[in-house]
């Protein structure tokens, strides 16, 4: 196996897929100040970004698959260098060149399952749609209002079949027209990307496009911020546009025009965390609070951390499938945030944040002390 590449080959690649922000770095650090990894252990970008200026020849280097993506740094560099894309390029390099170090080798399987089933999990595809099964959810037609894309995650894991459920519960009752692809859905790939497999993003995102155009969508719904980014950013790189709608968003329209009403009060004090690709690289910060806020009993408290300074729940850039070691996961510190607080109830839009909240609150023994919810899964109890 491959593990050094030469040098030429490297710059030349890096310029090809990351452009050449990288080369007005001037080793200022202030990626590293805000990065979330030097909360938990260390890790400079700074140093990721010399070594791509002088020749990244060691692509084993664990480091390069640390980055979340989760974009506190771009938006703080003096010299405009895109910190995720030049790391992600890296990935890309190491993925030509066959490396895989241990803690990354996961995403190997992961990649096997989405060439064979559309899913990281390998779960049959057949299968996708069991989530909707008793609920009165209808394959998706033309002649619809929107087309409700659940994603990878709340097809099929337990835990968030919950918010998929929750999802198609308040849709019915604000009498939206909506459908499903079902076994038709592919996973949107923005994760496996990141990792730096553009192949399979590539192909995942074809055959997605595909299905729309053949379905005759305009509109879809999305439940994960990180299908809201792909579509929306990452999509119109094959020439396509549709019009892209997160949940929380949704809720917050459906409510203000009316077609949702909220019937029961909520006693409980909550605070909200922004995913990473809702917030920072979406700008989503206030339709999900604003939705919350017209729950009567609700008391929404703000953690530390909020909005644009978000903590990262540790699950972007592909890492929700690496291992991290216990005492390095942000989400550990996140649901230590949330108690401190004092809210009862930590609330989230996001699929990687609700599992990596859910393991931190069993590993962190916390079960009774807090609750990790769903916008859509407090949403539906109130109305
Ligand atoms: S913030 Fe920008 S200029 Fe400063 S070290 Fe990081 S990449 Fe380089
Ligand atoms: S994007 Fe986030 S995780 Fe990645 S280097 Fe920047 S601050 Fe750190």
């Amino acid at each position: 196996m491959e593990t050094v590449a030469p040098l030429e080959e490297v710059l030349d690649l890096i310029n090809e897929t990351g452009g050449e922000s990288f080369k007005f770095c001037y080793q200022c650090g202030l990626c590293d100040t805000v990065c979330p990894w030097n909360r938990v252990r260390t890790f400079s970008m700074r140093k990721l970004i010399r070594q791509a200026n002088f020749g990244l020849t060691e692509i084993e280097n664990e480091e390069i698959w640390r980055c979340t993506t989760c974009g506190r740094c771009p938006d703080r560099c003096p010299r405009g260098v895109d910190q995720i894309e030049v790391g992600v390029s890296a990935r890309r390099i190491a993925t030509e060149f066959g490396v895989f170090p241990a803690p990354v080798k996961p995403v190997r399987g992961v990649a096997a399952g989405l060439v064979a089933e559309g899913n990281p999990f390998g779960e049959e595809r057949k299968n996708r749609a069991d989530w909707a099964k008793g609920l009165s959810v209808k394959p998706f037609t033309e002649d619809m209002e929107i087309l409700y894309f659940s994603g990878c995650y709340l097809s099929y894991d337990p835990r968030l079949k919950k918010v998929a459920a929750a999802t198609a519960n308040i849709l019915n009752k604000a009498g939206i027209d909506f459908g499903i692809l079902g076994s038709e859905e592919n996973c949107c790939g923005e994760s496996i990307r990141k990792t730096g497999d553009e192949e399979l993003f590539k192909r995942l995102a074809r055959e997605n496009i595909k299905t729309f155009i053949d379905h005759g969508v305009h509109k879809i719904l999305v439940s994960s911020p990180h299908c809201y980014h792909t579509f929306k950013n990452e999509y119109p790189e094959f020439n396509v546009n549709f019009e892209i709608v997160h949940i929380s968003q949704y809720l917050f329209e459906l409510i203000n025009e009316g077609r949702l009403e909220i019937t029961k009060e909520y006693g409980k004090k909550m605070t909200y965390h922004d995913p990473c690709y809702l917030g920072r690289h979406n700008g989503i910060y206030n339709e999900p609070r604003e939705a919350l806020k017209k729950i009567p009993g609700l008391e929404l408290i703000e953690m530390p951390d909020s909005m644009e300074d978000s903590l990262c729940c540790g699950g972007g850039g592909g890492r929700i499938w690496m291992e991290t070691p216990k005492g390095e996961r942000f989400s550990d510190l996140r649901l230590e945030q949330a108690m401190e607080v004092g809210a009862e109830v930590l609330v989230t839009a996001c699929p990687y944040c609700i599992s990596n909240f859910e393991d931190s609150r069993l590993t962190l023994d916390v079960v009774e002390k807090i609750e990790v919810k769903d916008i859509t899964e407090i949403i539906q109890e109130v109305i």
